[in-house]
């Protein structure tokens, strides 16, 4: 379900974080604001079991844990929700978009437990923290308690969101072998549990690669560094109330007295001799002046000083993320008061009246005689609610150290309820070896065990994205391929004899165990089934639009298809690289069927969108980034071709989820070749939505090397501002991965040599990375948006030139390295009309992108990184069309045929204009009601009347009648209200509302 509403200037990341919900369009004046910058540090650590003060409160909502994620899509996560509190266990990427696609809030999360500090946990962290303070404005920030080394990637984000305070209200790394929770709502013991794992967990030439990244240090201000609140993604969409103030923190106290006097000197001179000579002359201007004339910043740069851990810390940091798991047993507290009991009551000498009903409500009353009578002098004991363990077991290390930790069993099973559950993150081959059958008996008998193994669970869980897919599709069946989805999840199955009267579940995305009872009194949890979308439904949905028959680009396709060849590629495989796979049968570009594809050449160039939105992932738009493969490609029927001998790729900006769209693209099973494949990573500027996917593509780099034997992978090489270097720093211990860096400012021109303090083997890896993906120069040229932004022209040794903007105003030096481009993608985040919202944010608008295109003389536009509250496509006049292609996630452009996307364009926003939407729907639905989707009793729901009242909606509707594509709403029984639709200006009363969702599909 996503909203588009209408092009008319709203907030541009509220609607698109809110998606179905900011339905409807946000009046200026209902800006978030950004929150005082305030002079202090990040975050203070403290020692200090986080509490909020509890007040008195009725539980009056069915509480529950909730298996939130845990597919290919995201990492193991769960949620605990009571009435008022909701509880996260993990944030992997993509959470903020799974609970955007089910209905799931964030906003009253008050505390995030994580199981492990891996990526798989936290990667999400970042991105939800800024979401929840700008788009929410929580007052109360969420608590973190985490196992060590969380701080060392919070520290890191500094890098791009320092100017931040009060992102989290507190933090708390448990290092003691057990720790207590309580909140007054939920109770919890806290075991750290450690694996005792022999090998290390960093490979040598990891942690080689890591000291041989001193020649970074050396080439910027290795320790005072200016970064902006222009830094920060959301800064940029979103007025700035206060200037930024100065934050200085104190340098790191394990530093020796000389380092810090280093510091010092360094920071007093930052751009101090380094010797270099004719080679320092060319590099780049220093930044200051270089914003001077590209880029003022709107603020006085904060100081920040940062020293990434040395390669020691990172080891050790990578052993102890690797090995520390937190386990945690606990359950709710029960806040009803038990039954009055009228015999107690009469004993106790307590007089009918009154007095019954101030007792009966939990409230001491003193009577005539003086005497007091407390509740519990008079009401029955409160049924225990079931207590629950959640343990995360990756390893066999861990599986071990868990099952050798009895106090965790023994403080299980001493609790007293009747139904105790246990949720394990763990995957199915752990699950189903014998020593796991011994973990299982040492929780007793009673137990229901639900398993959740991400790995084992190949359903996509952004099901809007999927649709809209599929009915791409229908349009364009080469551009929009994507990888079969199954229709079907493998059960998991442990293969042991339990202990009595336990059961095990594997439990899919959306899972519920109850935690209180249900409205029909009963405990027994909820199988909840993702919606399995059907293709065939989708493509029919589209099929039926009058006009479409019509519309359709296929016929075309052919007749612009250039003639086969069978040339040789252009350039030969390095001859260290690594050994690749071809995982499909084709190994030559030939015999895709009557598929247009059939013409490709084995080293063609594909471009392949993996988000095209803004800010903050949507369900139809994730974040920015872009692979760009030789010799990969994708047919129309899903089928991932790798050719082996030429195969090679470039990331071009990775925003958080980047991996899952890549999976849904090319297909798990073809991932690692893919992945292997992967050469260079271009990240054009320091905003969370372009770069934090970055650290587990890497991860998985290196995974799908170890997979084929290859312990040492050649290193990708990083182009990237020098702050992104530092990040990656931060999170090398979640990576592991080899990687050698770029300071974007080296490689702003393609003529200019790299510096010569860059040490021999960076280079050459930059020449293999350059020669594996056929290109002849790189460019970057700064370009006008935030601190340090850079766009990126590559030039293929056919003579081939492919731009990419990055944000940016249109700006000269990114037309001028472009000049002649054959395809140039730019950012259009701003619709036409909205010229100051563009300037202010320096972004572009879609005449922006146009002009530059023109000024270029590129052959071929293609727009994207747009704003996640507009339509599919924007306005553009039919001259302009003509050369203009539209972004769309899990879109594959064959670059050298980019022209024929053009053909598509009729059709497409048919289809957009031809869906029309419901006008709106309720904004902010602040009820605290508990939503989720698929619920398949609706228990869970608080309020019976509104569900009620979905089911007619629905049915007016005409979308009750269950199937692939349509079931979500009647199952999420939301709340859906029209709004009147806000003025239109004249240019956005010609673009008609769009919305790709069940309800527009059924509208056609
Ligand atoms: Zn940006």
């Amino acid at each position: 379900m996503q909203a588009i509403s209408t092009w008319t200037r709203a907030c541009a990341s509220a609607c698109a974080f809110a998606g179905p919900r900011f339905r409807a369009v946000i009046p200026l004046k209902r800006l978030p604001k950004t929150r005082a910058l305030i002079d202090a540090p990040l975050h203070s650590l403290s020692s200090t079991t986080a509490s909020r003060p509890s007040s008195t409160f009725t539980m009056s909502a069915v509480s529950y844990l909730q298996i939130v994620a845990g597919s290919c899509d995201t990492g193991p996560s769960a949620f605990i929700f009571t009435d008022d509190r909701r509880y996260l266990f993990n944030t992997g990427e993509g959470i903020q978009r799974f609970c955007m696609e089910h209905k799931i809030r964030l906003k009253q999360v008050t505390d995030i437990f994580f199981t492990k500090s891996s990526w798989e946990c936290i990667g999400g962290l970042p991105g939800m923290l800024l979401t929840m303070q700008d788009m929410y404005q929580v007052s109360h920030p969420v608590a973190l308690h985490a196992p060590p080394h969380l701080s060392t990637m919070l520290e890191g984000t500094k890098t791009f969101m320092q100017h931040r305070s009060s992102l989290y209200r507190e933090f708390r790394e448990y290092t003691d072998p057990v720790s207590e929770f309580d909140d007054g709502r939920l109770r919890m013991k806290i075991f750290t549990i450690h694996a005792r794992d022999q090998t290390p967990a960093l490979h040598p030439h990891v942690i080689s690669a890591l000291k041989q990244q001193k020649y970074m240090e050396q080439a910027a201000p290795p320790v005072s560094q200016n970064i902006g609140a222009e830094f920060d993604h959301h800064a940029t969409h979103e007025p700035h109330t206060l200037p930024a103030k100065k934050v200085r923190l104190q340098p790191k106290q394990d530093q020796s007295p000389g380092q810090q006097q280093q510091q010092q000197q360094q920071q007093q001179q930052p751009s101090a001799g380094n010797g270099h000579d004719a080679a320092r002359q060319r590099t780049p201007s220093p930044i200051s002046s270089r914003l001077e004339s590209a880029s003022p910043p709107p603020h006085p740069a904060p100081q920040l000083t940062l020293v990434p851990p040395t390669a020691e810390e990172t080891l050790a940091a990578a052993e102890s993320t690797r090995d520390t798991a937190l386990a945690y047993v606990g359950s709710l507290v029960n806040p009803r008061p038990g039954k009055f009991n009228v015999q107690k009551a009469k004993a106790a000498g307590v007089p009918k009246g009154p007095l019954w009903g101030q007792l009966g409500k939990g409230n001491e009353v003193t009577l005539d005689d003086g005497r007091v009578v407390k509740p519990e002098d008079v009401l029955d004991p409160v049924d225990p609610l079931p207590h629950f363990a959640i343990v995360h077991i990756p390893t066999r290390a861990a599986l071990e150290a868990t099952i050798a930790r009895s106090e965790l069993f023994d403080a299980f099973r001493a609790m007293p309820s009747s139904m105790p559950k246990v949720v394990h993150f763990t995957s199915q081959a752990l699950a189903q070896t014998d020593a796991y059958a011994q973990l299982l008996q040492q929780f007793g008998p009673n137990v229901t065990h639900v398993f959740v193994d991400p790995q084992h669970n190949p359903h996509a869980t952004t099901i809007s994205s999927t649709k809209l897919q599929y009915m791409l599709q229908t349009i364009g069946p080469t551009p929009f391929a994507m990888a079969p989805v199954p229709s079907t999840v493998p059960e998991l199955t442990v293969p042991h004899a339990l202990p009595d009267n336990c059961s095990v579940v594997s439990a899919q995305p959306l899972y519920r165990v109850f935690l209180s009872k249900r409205r029909d009194g009963l405990l027994t949890d909820a199988t909840t089934c993702l919606p399995i979308v059907s293709p065939e439904e989708c493509r029919e949905t589209v099929m039926a639009l009058p006009d479409m028959q019509r519309l359709l680009p296929q016929q075309n396709e052919h007749a612009q298809a250039p003639p086969p060849t069978t040339a040789p590629p252009t350039t030969t495989t390095p001859a260290k690289a690594p050994p690749t796979t071809t995982t499909t049968a084709t190994a030559t570009a030939s015999g895709t069927g009557g598929d247009s594809l059939a013409a490709l050449r084995p080293d063609e160039r594909v471009l392949h969108f993996m988000g095209t939105g803004s800010a903050v992932p949507s369900q139809l738009r994730n974040v920015t980034g872009m692979l760009l493969t030789r010799g990969i490609w994708v047919d129309s029927d899903g089928a991932t071709t790798v050719n082996k001998d030429v195969a090679a790729s470039m990331l071009l900006d990775c925003g958080e989820g980047s991996l899952s769209q890549l999976q849904r693209k090319f297909g798990a099973e073809h991932m690692p070749a893919v992945l292997r494949s992967l050469r260079l990573v271009h990240i054009s500027h320091m905003h969370a939505d372009h770069h934090l996917g970055l650290t587990r593509v890497l991860a998985r780099r290196r995974e799908a090397f170890a997979a084929v034997g290859v312990d040492d992978p050649p290193p990708v090489v990083v182009v990237a501002p020098h702050f992104l270097w530092l990040f990656m720093r931060y999170t090398a211990h979640l990576s592991c991965a080899t990687a050698v860096f770029l300071d974007a400012r080296w490689t702003r021109f393609a003529h200019w040599q790299l510096p010569r303090f860059v040490p021999p083997h960076v280079k050459d890896a930059y020449a293999r990375a350059m020669a594996g993906m056929g290109l002849r120069a790189l460019a970057t040229p700064a370009v006008k948006h935030c601190f340090a932004a850079y766009g990126l022209v590559l030039d293929f040794d056919d003579g081939y030139r492919f731009a990419w903007s990055g944000d940016t105003r249109p700006c000269k030096s990114m037309v001028g390295a472009g000049k002649g481009a054959d395809v140039l993608v730019h950012e259009a985040t701003f619709e036409d009309g909205l010229e100051d919202q563009a300037v202010q944010k320096n972004h572009s608008t879609t005449s922006d992108a146009v002009t530059v295109a023109q000024q270029m003389g590129a052959k071929m536009l293609i727009l994207t990184h747009f704003s996640q509250r507009y339509p599919q496509i924007p306005v553009l006049d039919a001259k302009s069309r003509e050369h203009t292609a539209f972004g769309f996630d899990l879109m594959s452009v064959v670059l050298r045929r980019a022209k024929e996307l053009t053909a598509m364009t009729p059709a497409i926003d048919h289809m957009f204009t031809a869906l029309k939407p419901e006008e709106e729907e309720e904004e902010g639905d602040d009820d605290g009601d508990i939503e989720t989707i698929g619920g398949a009793d609706g228990n869970a729901k608080g309020k019976g009347e509104k569900k009620g009242k979905d089911k007619v909606k629905a049915k007016v509707k005409g979308n009750g009648k269950g199937g692939g594509v349509k079931v979500d709403d009647v199952a999420r029984g939301r709340k859906q209200q029209k709004q009147k639709q806000p003025k239109e200006s004249k240019q956005t009363a010609a673009v008609k509302e769009v919305r790709t969702d069940a309800d527009q599909q059924q509208a056609s």
